[in-house]
């Protein structure tokens, strides 16, 4: 089901340099870069590079090897910045706090030496 018609998704614009974004690891079809509004001092949104997915049921359902893809590069990013300790949270609806409607996890961790996150 497409995300957006017509209309890239921000982040689709993100994947494409088409709007700055500080980057922190890529793969053929994932993207990871730093959150603009960060609510933790780790706090990473991962992402497909394209927005045909709007949130982790439909993206679980239509690839799951994509969403492991972003599972692992969460844990990849973690083991790097924060001792392989993380929460990865997929908000999923309007009530739920998303407001990008192309699948993404919000990487969330402290870094190494910080107290737990609350
Ligand atoms: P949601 O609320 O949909 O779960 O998460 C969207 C996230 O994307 C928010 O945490 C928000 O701060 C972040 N975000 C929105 N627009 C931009 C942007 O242009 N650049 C970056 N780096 N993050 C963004």
């Amino acid at each position: 089901m497409s995300s957006t018609g017509a209309e890239p998704s921000i982040f689709s614009r993100i994947a494409a340099r088409e709007i700055p974004a500080t980057i922190v690891a890529e793969t053929d079809r994932i993207i990871a870069f730093n959150d603009i509004a960060p609510q933790a001092p780790v706090h990473i949104v991962i992402t497909p590079k394209t927005g045909e997915y709007r949130n982790v049921v439909e993206l679980a359902a239509g690839d799951p090897g994509l969403l492991a893809e972003l599972v692992a590069v969460a844990d990849a990013l973690a083991a790097d910045l924060a001792d392989g300790q993380f929460r990865l949270v997929f908000n999923t609806g309007a009530a739920a706090g998303q407001t990008v409607f192309h699948v993404h996890a919000h990487l969330l961790a402290q870094q190494p030496g910080d107290p737990a996150l609350g």
